[in-house]
């Protein structure tokens, strides 16, 4: 039997960090609004929000090599990096807004301030990134950044990455002092809580299974109560905007959407874990999150770091990504998510990036294949006396890289996230990964002004307290902000 609820203003599919995001900035912009969450799990932020499913690292590109590319010519290009780090601070800017506007617990904690360093081993890499610093440091959001190649002074930054280093390998570090780690599952719980006391409403348990667009423009969704004493197991609900914030389930939901803007998009699903010790002795010698060097062809979500982290108040260190191949598009998925994925539309741009890719998959196969030993090797070349003892393995969430059309090479893989809105703006979704939940802030800017358009002029005012940087004179002549696809290269 199917239940029929009334029209809601917005429904956000999914209860993660973007849902989250969204709802938060819609329900101080429009107060009146009708806002409803619908998520599939038994509880929020269960998927790749979740603190444990996710490295937690507030991305201000002030440690990550892939954000500041080499030219040809030797130089250093700190565009992305300049563009993320703007982007964070967005993110920033609402949390602060959302804190001191009692719209989030006072003392809320989710955020740690933790140094951000990037460790390099090899004259090559010591040299670049001796040029990466001098590069970045001329500008202004990055003239803090500190630089080294002598190993006494790592040893006082991070002396986990010198104890026990034998060898006369030049090794050199850079350091951000104002990093953060950041618990995006206490963020999205605390940001919900938010809104549900300001009339949102949240149903878990609750799976989307159809989008159907009605007549008048508003949507109509069937959607499956999956508690075990459910009655009736179905329900419709209308609703007049959908934010499709499922994650790794946007895509399916996206299609069933049918709007022309989703079609000829794909998803390759890469699944990760992470070591993690919660060993005192070693958490205490360690503040900071640590990324080095992508391996030569492994992806740029592949780049090793070892993070502190604070989850729920408890300190643990934590070290990968070691990447897997998994044919789910969420932890709680279904094997056969990749295989329903594929509709005609697609075919092409999957199949050439399944042709494309085989160093992709050739590094898939080595990480999946990879012994307890190799792990451990990865890990030492950071902290050369780990013990096997210390660490645990864990799993994280479930990434599904983008997959789209490409006039010339058929498709290509994308590594960023791909914001799909609807024509008419009834609709959107979010499709991707990385940066991911740092960036949320700026992504739902960007959606709110696409899909809003006749409204966003007049919510200006309102913006701009929530986030003072957003007040410039480029957003005031233009809403053209720079599209997340273009961050292709981004590690998370
Ligand atoms: C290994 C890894 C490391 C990462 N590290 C970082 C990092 O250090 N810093 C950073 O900023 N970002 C990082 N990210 C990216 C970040 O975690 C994600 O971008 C972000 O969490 C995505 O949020 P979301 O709300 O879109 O998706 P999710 O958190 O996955 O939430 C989607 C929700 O939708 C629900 N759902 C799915 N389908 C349906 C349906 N049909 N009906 C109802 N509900 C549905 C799911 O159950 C889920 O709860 C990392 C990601 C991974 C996987």
């Amino acid at each position: 039997m199917t239940d029929h609820a009334s029209t809601v203003d917005v429904v956000l599919v999914g209860g993660g960090i973007m849902s989250a995001t969204l709802a938060s900035m819609i329900s101080v912009l429009e107060p009146t609004w009708t806002i409803e969450i619908l998520e599939r799990r038994d509880a929020l932020a269960e998927e790749s929000s979740n603190a444990w499913n996710n490295a937690g690292t507030g991305h201000a590109a002030l440690c990550e090599l892939n954000y500041t590319p080499e030219r040809p010519d030797g130089s250093i290009d700190i565009a992305k990096a300049v563009t993320i780090n703007e982007q964070f601070e967005l993110s920033r800017e609402l949390w602060h807004f959302l804190l001191t506007s009692g719209r989030l617990p006072e003392g809320f904690a989710f955020l740690s301030p933790t140094p951000h360093l990037t460790f390099v081993r090899g004259a090559e890499n010591v040299d670049y990134l001796r040029r990466r610093a001098d590069a970045l440091r001329a500008h202004h959001l990055f003239a803090g950044l500190e630089f080294t190649d002598d190993p006494e002074v790592i040893r006082t930054w991070a002396p986990l990455l010198v104890e026990g280093r034998v060898g006369d390998e030049p090794i050199a570090a850079t350091r951000a002092p104002e990093g953060t780690d950041v618990d995006f599952g206490a963020l999205t719980r605390g940001l919900v809580d938010g809104v549900v006391a300001r009339g949102a409403t949240v149903r878990l348990e609750h799976e989307v299974r159809r989008l159907r667009q009605r007549r008048d423009g508003s949507w109509r969704l069937t959607v499956a109560d999956r508690r075990w004493n459910a009655s009736p197991r179905k329900r419709t609900i209308d609703a007049r905007f959908v934010f499709i914030g499922a994650g790794g389930g946007a895509l399916h939901l996206l299609q069933k959407s049918g709007i022309p803007e989703a079609r000829g998009y794909g998803g390759f699903p890469i699944s990760g874990q992470f070591l993690r010790t919660t060993n005192p002795d070693l958490v205490a010698q360690h503040q900071a999150k640590v990324y080095g060097k992508a391996d030569v062809g492994s992806p740029p979500m592949s780049v090793p770091h070892l993070d502190t982290r604070v989850v729920d108040g408890q300190t643990a260190l934590l070290f990968g990504p070691y990447a897997g191949w998994s044919m789910k598009f969420l932890k709680a998925g279904s094997p056969l998510d990749l295989i329903r994925s594929i509709r005609p539309g697609n075919l092409v741009p999957m199949l050439a990036v399944g042709l494309k890719n085989v160093d992709l998959v050739k590094y898939l196969i080595s990480e999946v294949t990879a012994t307890e030993t190799r792990r451990l090797r990865t890990l030492r070349a950071f902290m050369p006396t780990a013990h096997p003892r210390d660490w645990e393995l864990i799993t994280a969430g479930q990434r599904v890289q983008v997959i789209k059309k490409h006039p010339t090479q058929g498709g290509v893989l994308e590594f960023g996230t791909e914001l799909v809105t609807a024509q008419d703006g009834t609709i959107a979704g979010l499709l991707g990964a990385s940066p991911g939940a740092s960036t949320a802030v700026s992504t739902m800017v960007d959606l709110l002004e696409r899909c809003f358009p006749t409204k966003v002029d007049g919510w200006r005012p309102q913006l701009r307290e929530m986030m003072p940087s957003l007040g410039g004179s480029d957003w005031d002549d233009s809403f053209e902000r720079e599209g997340m696809a273009d961050d292709a290269q981004v590690g998370a």
